[in-house]
């Protein structure tokens, strides 16, 4: 698989003030040359983090995108106003959005390969609720949210597939090694069926759900865990970057 992935999922939190002291912390941090790192944060924090993260080290990814281009689709922010703002990646599908904000799965199909066709690279996360898993859907769940992907993109070379299980996120309660290679192997082994060995192959797919500095390490051994998506431990520069030095 493609080099170790890990992006930092700033969601709705930070100030000018705590953006500032994030900024700092990462800066002074070192990322291991095989690792690569993207942090996203919020729309209104994205022009002042570009300008002072240092960008030998850390990309940027915004949170989300509009489905189309520009026009008359008041508070959203398209796909080509991030290429042409120098953005290179947006994270598509978070549970967050499909929860909270409406997302079905050809919503973030359709914004995955608009993205793409914009010229951005996409994380495109999917995951099961827990009354999913203990129900015994999971596994109808995440093939519809993969199929889905895979009826719209086409070029798969710049898309990171996040893992992301409802019941982690935000909760303390992470997958364990097993749970989560278990999926992702599934989830390969879906790309490998509908895309071919070679996509699925280089395809690189990352956990998230209260990843922090105490369990990643043991996470990143996985066959197929090529990378995190970190919320709340993003927020915190010395823990994030320990999360990223597992990935060496
Ligand atoms: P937490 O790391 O806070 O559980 O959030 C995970 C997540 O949703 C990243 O996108």
């Amino acid at each position: 698989h493609a080099k170790f992935f890990v992006g930092g999922n700033w969601k709705c939190n930070g100030s000018v003030a705590s953006v500032r002291t994030l900024v700092d912390e990462l800066n002074a941090g070192s990322v291991p040359k095989g690792v690569e790192v993207v942090c996203s944060p919020p729309y209104i924090y994205i022009d002042y983090v570009m300008q002072h993260l240092d960008a030998q080290k850390f990309a940027l990814a915004a949170q989300n995108c509009w489905i189309s281009g520009n026009g008359a689709f008041t508070g959203e922010v398209s796909a080509e106003q991030l290429a042409d703002f120098g953005v290179p990646w947006v994270i598509l599908g978070h549970s967050e959005r499909r929860a909270l904000c409406g997302e079905t799965n050809e919503v973030v199909g359709k914004k995955s390969s608009h993205a793409l066709a914009a010229g951005l690279g996409v994380i495109a996360c999917v995951g099961e609720t827990l009354e999913q898993r203990n129900g015994g859907a999971m596994w109808t769940v995440l093939d519809a949210q993969m199929k889905a992907l895979v009826d719209e993109i086409k070029d798969w070379s710049k898309v990171v597939v996040a893992y992301e299980p409802v019941w982690a996120i935000g909760t303390g309660v992470v997958a364990t090694p097993e749970q989560a290679q278990e999926v992702h192997a599934r989830l390969r082994a879906f790309c490998a069926k509908h895309l071919g060995a070679a996509v699925a192959d280089k395809l690189r797919i990352i956990y998230g759900g209260s990843v922090n500095d105490a369990n990643c390490a043991e996470l990143a051994l996985q066959e197929d865990i090529d990378g995190f998506l970190v919320g709340g431990a993003s927020l915190k520069g010395p823990a994030f970057i320990k999360i990223c030095q597992s990935g060496a």
